[in-house]
């Protein structure tokens, strides 16, 4: 028997229409490139993203299904693209500034982009490759002075451009399962593939993120959205804010520490996102320049690559802020799992309570996981069995975009993340590797990222990443790429290796140790192993 519930449907209009009705009042802060700052409403911004629908059908020629592109920073304009494009049932579709030229090229002509609205500061990268772009008509030029020049054909001005049109717009009916907005995955694995998310998925995702044992957002928060906007729509906070009416702040550029830090004061900021980097950079900022009142930061939510136990003890124990752990991918919208200790936790001690929080967490309600053996079989959630992570879900990806990848499937419906992980017996998830990145070593694996946190809670240690190196007798063996904190003094490879011997079985430990300035990062901030693992391909130390 059918229920008899009206069929809603859960579309990104819908999260606009709400966000306008209720909190009209509420405001989107940006800070332009140049460190302007500029402030406007959501009800503002509602009459605009009506506005730049009107300009994308009457003046661009864009209709149902077509690709627009987006190339810029986190900023209004970009919100408004992700309601506008994606309400006149178009998709938005964020490109990854920071990749290469080639990829960039790949990705535009693959989802054949009919127009690319760009930041003016993003302009020559497009501008190299631009000959290439086989289906652009237009390219329209965000916050650029009005004698702007540029090679890119057929530029027009996003202001001048909404500036003609009228603020009424029927938004059209839209199924659900049309698809509002995609990301490519950042190609760490061969050629970027997109992921093409539906209104419902990203309405789904969104409504979750905001709960509690999630995002926990609400009207009484200003979020700062560190995430860059060109990635995963950026964990769904720009719809998360706009459903629960807490203010936005987005940095655009301004994402060196001691510029976020500044904006984290100024604003009085109470929730924020981004990757573990930039909260290391953060945190090294607070403590070399320790602010003079206490920041209104409650928590801030770490996602992409693994959150150190001891980067969450410093900030919690220095500044009293909380750091909540979560894992996902850009197939999965991207976040499936996130951690936060629960009440029957109470009564653990605070480092046992700190283990539970370090882990990536429990898999939100749409999402299930498991962990599989080499064979398929599921294997015990005992908190120490390994195997291959698999998802499945109301947010998680059905196939890639117009490519076909069945290995990444299986037959029974459910999507192989590539990652190798345990599940405990209270369904907390733990990553302990890429299954690239694990490292064989006399036939024993070895967790890379086990040794990376731990190496990072050395107290000389700034960052630290770990790969596998060929060995003639062990086949593989673990090298460690560490970068030391300014004034660390000396901290010898020997030092390490006592530090961790407390927590790993001797084979387990690396010997080998490189000293950097920087560990290389991939386009969104990742250790990039790919570059560590080139540069020691023979085994080399140098
Ligand atoms: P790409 O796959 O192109 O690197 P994604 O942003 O989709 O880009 O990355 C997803 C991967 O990032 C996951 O499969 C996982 O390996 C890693 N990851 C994400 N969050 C975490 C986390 N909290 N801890 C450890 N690894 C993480």
């Amino acid at each position: 028997m059918q229920g008899l519930i009206q069929p809603y449907p859960l579309t990104t209009t819908a999260i606009l229409e709400y966000g306008n009705r209720v909190f009209h009042h509420k405001r989107i802060i940006t800070y332009l490139p140049d460190g302007t700052r500029h402030a406007y409403t959501f009800g503002e911004m509602y009459l605009r993203c009506k506005q730049l629908a009107n300009a994308l059908r009457n003046t661009l020629g864009v209709g149902r299904g077509d690709m627009v592109g987006t190339f810029a920073w986190n900023h209004g304009p970009h919100v408004e693209l992700y309601y506008g494009v994606s309400g006149m049932g178009a998709v938005c579709h964020t490109i990854n500034i920071r990749l290469s030229s080639n990829q960039i090229e790949y990705i535009i002509n693959h989802s054949e982009d009919k127009v690319i609205f760009v930041d003016a500061t993003l302009v020559p990268l497009l501008e190299k490759i631009a000959n290439q772009l086989e289906t652009v008509e237009h390219y329209v030029l965000i916050n650029a002075p009005a004698d702007f020049s540029t090679t890119l054909p057929n530029t027009l001005h996003y202001e001048d451009l909404l500036a003609e049109q009228p603020d009424e717009y029927d938004w059209p009916e839209i199924d659900e399962n049309e698809a509002c907005g995609m990301c490519y995955t950042s190609g760490t694995t061969g050629l970027p593939k997109g992921v093409l998310y539906s209104h419902r998925s990203t309405y789904l995702h969104a409504l979750t993120i905001m709960t509690p044992n999630a995002g926990n957002l609400s009207s009484q928060d200003i979020a700062l959205l560190v995430v860059p906007q060109f990635h995963v729509m950026a964990w769904g906070y720009p719809y998360v804010c706009v459903m629960a009416g807490a203010d936005m702040v987005m940095p655009s550029s301004n994402l060196q520490p001691a510029a976020l830090v500044d904006i984290l004061q100024r604003e009085r900021v109470t929730r924020a996102n981004g990757v573990p980097t930039i909260w290391l950079g953060i945190y090294h900022e607070l403590k070399k320049n320790p602010p003079a009142e206490k920041l209104a930061l409650r928590e801030y939510v770490v996602g992409g690559s693994a959150l150190p136990k001891s980067l969450i003890a410093g900030f919690e124990r220095d500044f009293g802020i909380r750091g909540v752990h979560a894992w996902g991918m850009t197939e999965t919208s991207p976040l499936g799992t996130l951690s936060r200790i629960q009440s029957k936790h109470a009564s653990l001690s605070d480092d046992e309570q700190l283990t539970i929080r370090a882990k990536q967490g429990i898999a939100f309600p749409g999402i299930e996981l498991r962990v599989v053996s080499e064979d398929g079989t599921p294997v015990p959630r005992d908190g120490q069995t390994m195997g291959e992570l698999q998802i499945r879900g109301a947010w998680v990806i059905n196939a890639y975009f117009k490519t076909l990848n069945k290995e990444s499937f299986t037959a029974d419906g459910w999507f192989r993340t590539g990652d190798v992980s345990t599940i405990d017996e209270d369904s907390y998830m733990e990553i302990k590797d890429r299954t690239k990145d694990l490292i064989k070593s006399g036939g024993e694996w070895i967790s890379s990222v086990a040794l990376e946190s731990a190496l990072m809670a050395h107290p000389g240690v700034k960052e630290a990443a770990v790969v596998a190196i060929p060995d003639d007798k062990w086949v593989e063996r673990p090298l460690a790429s560490v970068v030391l904190l300014e004034g660390a003094g000396r901290v010898t490879p020997e030092d390490l290796m006592d530090f961790l011997s407390p927590n790993f079985v001797s084979y387990q430990i690396p010997r080998d140790f490189v000293f950097l300035k920087d560990v290389p990062k991939t386009s969104v901030g990742k250790f990039d192993k790919k570059e560590i693992r080139r540069r020691h391909a023979a085994g080399e130390l140098v």
